[in-house]
């Protein structure tokens, strides 16, 4: 049984690539991102003011947040309701961001990853899992890729999507949650020290899998 943590900045193919990556492995993956914008959609949607400690405190206590695996893909169940669907729009990404500086919010969390992480087997993708959440995982990588690489990708799949965007538009954007995230002051996006740096500027999906896939076997 080990564990992998996987930490990096937005749009690095995080997402598809650890699913494909424990899909191989036959692990499960954790995208801890969805917790976060869970969280900011259940705040967007009830008009909470998550500045006021007290409102927040109240939305924490009544959002019961679970994670189900169906064939490999990971839905998030918000008091009831799968919101897979409801979590991807900028709004929502942007919210995430600014909720995750909370210290409150990430102590919310904290737990609940934890707990995922507990059976085993598990490949967690993150910003802080490497560094806070399972700082004794068996498998450190820090995935990543130049901003304009990683706009253009955002920017391909908003359109895919029939979002309405501009280039230029993406990249301010993720360079924005880039520096909220890294200059945050609890848990701030970094690669731990005992991390593996793997740039998938240049590479394909099947290779940014096939790296993944790699060194991880190297570990079993
Ligand atoms: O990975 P994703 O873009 O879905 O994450 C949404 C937001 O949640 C990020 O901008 C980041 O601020 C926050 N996050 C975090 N710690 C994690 C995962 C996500 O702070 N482990």
């Amino acid at each position: 049984m080990i564990n992998v943590a996987i930490d990096g900045p937005s749009g690095a193919g995080k997402s598809s690539i650890c699913t494909e990556a424990a899909r191989r492995l036959g692990f499960v993956h954790v995208d801890t991102g969805a917790l976060y914008r869970s969280i900011a959609y259940s705040a967007i949607k009830s008009g909470t003011d998550t500045n006021d400690e007290d409102s927040l405190r109240t939305l924490l206590a009544s959002a019961k947040i679970e994670l189900k695996f169906e064939n490999n893909e990971q839905c998030v169940i918000l008091n009831g309701e799968n919101i897979n669907d409801k979590i991807r729009t900028e709004e929502v990404s942007l919210k995430a961001s600014d909720v995750s500086k909370i210290p409150m919010v990430r102590a919310f969390l904290l737990d609940l990853q934890r707990e995922l992480a507990a059976n085993g087997n598990i490949l967690m993708d993150g910003r802080d899992i490497g560094t806070v959440v399972l700082p004794d995982a068996d498998v450190k990588i820090f995935l990543t890729a130049s901003p304009e690489k990683r706009a253009e990708r955002r920017y391909n799949q908003l359109l895919e999507k029939g979002e309405e965007t501009e280039y230029n538009n993406v990249l301010d954007k993720l360079i924005k949650r880039d520096y909220q995230d890294s200059h945050r002051e609890i848990a701030p996006l970094k690669p731990s020290e005992d991390s593996i740096l793997v740039d998938t500027s240049e590479l394909s999906f099947e290779e940014s899998v096939n790296r993944i896939v790699e060194i991880i076997e190297e570990k079993l």
